[in-house]
């Protein structure tokens, strides 16, 4: 069996530099065009590939774009993206079920050029979800052994008339982000509203947690790429920390509102896309030309409220990524709080035994087409992105979500 590690040595070894064993994150990013570009739409359907075997992409966040048997008890299924050019990071998720109780071996593929990326999960109720036995996981062992990125990966799977759901990460999608708001909505110090809508008509909404009244703002955005769940995660646990009732985050929340937006892409995560939104459109590289609504709708809350005499002091963007990292602004350039997110994060990480935070300021001169370099240039909030590692374990994501809102409240309080 090809280990998950040696995919990731590989992978990532032009990044890491000799000697220096923390991750130099991603490339720069680059801009782009984001005119609006057609997406393809997946058929949604049962397939009933014979034998008795059903598979479905018939559900919200749902990816399976074809599906034939390919071996006596072996089912290869295809995976496309919603549009091209995308980065290789391939969603999929589906739900399979048979007439009577067997094992199959699922592969699954995708489109020339794109790389595996998500180990899969499962689930039989769509709420709770467990990794994919490791004893029959494998990945596609002739990119592996010339050094390349896996092409495949493939599984076996006991299968029955019950319902079994496939997916790259937990599903969360905008109904699930929809109860989750509702049962925040009842606390005395949490409104809930919809700021606008998506590319195709769906509601965004925002949690404005604390006074209501107050010029001392924080923003908070989430799942502008819809597969990264585990940012997602770390996002619902911040959030949760910040309305606890305890002195320091009821004196937080007297003193500063936060704005939450859980979910940016309505669109691409009910839609199961790899990254885009309904326009096409990479929303973490539009906020220069703000071409599309969601990027402009924020934009205009924000500006609102600076109009009014607001100030934003930290804005924190949730993405997912290989593995924990947080990309900051250029420690030359001074925003409304000079100094205070190296020092948020460092005392967060000091909550944390044995944790020890990788931290990448980007470039004085980074363009600002990202949510975090943009709220930077246009309102000087201290702004971020909270990236957090796919396979982070998700007892450690909750914990750094909170200690990284009580490390925020300490500062902000200060
Ligand atoms: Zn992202």
């Amino acid at each position: 069996m090809i280990k998950r590690w040696y995919y990731f040595i590989f992978l990532w070894a032009i990044l890491w530099s000799c000697g220096d064993k923390q991750w130099k994150g991603q490339e720069p990013i680059q801009r782009v065009s984001t005119e609006t570009r057609p997406i393809q739409y997946q058929w949604k359907k049962t397939y009933h590939i014979g034998k008795g075997l059903h598979f479905s992409n018939e559900f919200d966040g749902a990816r399976l774009n074809g599906i034939a048997m390919t071996g006596e008890e072996q089912v290869t299924v295809l995976i496309t993206p919603e549009n091209t050019p995308i980065n290789s990071s391939p969603w999929y998720a589906f739900k399979v079920w048979s007439d009577t109780p067997r094992n199959i071996r699922i592969k699954i593929t995708y489109n020339e050029g794109v790389s595996h990326r998500y180990y899969p999960k499962y689930s039989q109720d769509c709420k709770t979800w467990a990794k994919i036995d490791s004893a029959s996981y494998l990945l596609d062992s002739v990119s592996v052994a010339h050094k390349e990125a896996p092409k495949f990966c493939e599984f076996d799977l006991s299968v029955s008339p019950d319902t079994t759901w496939i997916a790259a990460q937990e599903l969360i999608v905008s109904k699930d982000i929809d109860r989750w708001e509702a049962q925040l909505e009842p606390l005395p110090f949490v409104t809930l509203q919809e700021i606008g809508k998506s590319r195709s008509g769906k509601p965004i909404s925002m949690l404005q947690i604390g006074n209501p009244e107050s010029k001392k703002l924080v923003m908070i955005l989430s799942r502008q790429h819809p597969p990264e769940v585990s940012g997602w995660l770390a996002m619902k646990a911040f959030v949760e920390r910040l309305c606890v009732t305890d002195s320091l985050t009821q004196n937080f929340r007297n003193e500063y509102l936060t704005c939450v937006v859980p979910c940016m892409n309505p669109d691409g995560v009910d839609l199961g896309h790899w990254r885009h939104n309904a326009g096409g459109i990479d929303l973490n590289r539009d906020w220069e030309a703000f071409r599309q609504p969601e990027t402009q709708l924020i934009r205009r809350f924000m500006q609102d409220k600076v109009i009014k005499g607001a100030k934003f002091y930290i804005a924190i963007d949730f993405h997912s990524t290989f593995e924990d990292i947080y990309y900051t602004i250029s420690p030359r350039l001074k925003g409304n709080m000079p100094g205070v997110v190296p020092q948020i994060i460092a005392a967060s990480a000091k909550q944390i035994p044995g944790y020890v935070p990788n931290i990448r300021p980007n470039d004085k001169d980074a363009p600002h087409i990202s949510s975090s370099e943009s709220i930077f240039n246009a309102f000087h909030a201290e702004a971020f992105t909270y990236e957090v590692g796919d396979d982070t374990p998700r007892n450690l994501i909750q914990k750094k979500g909170e200690a990284t809102a009580v490390s925020m409240v300490q500062h902000l309080l200060k």
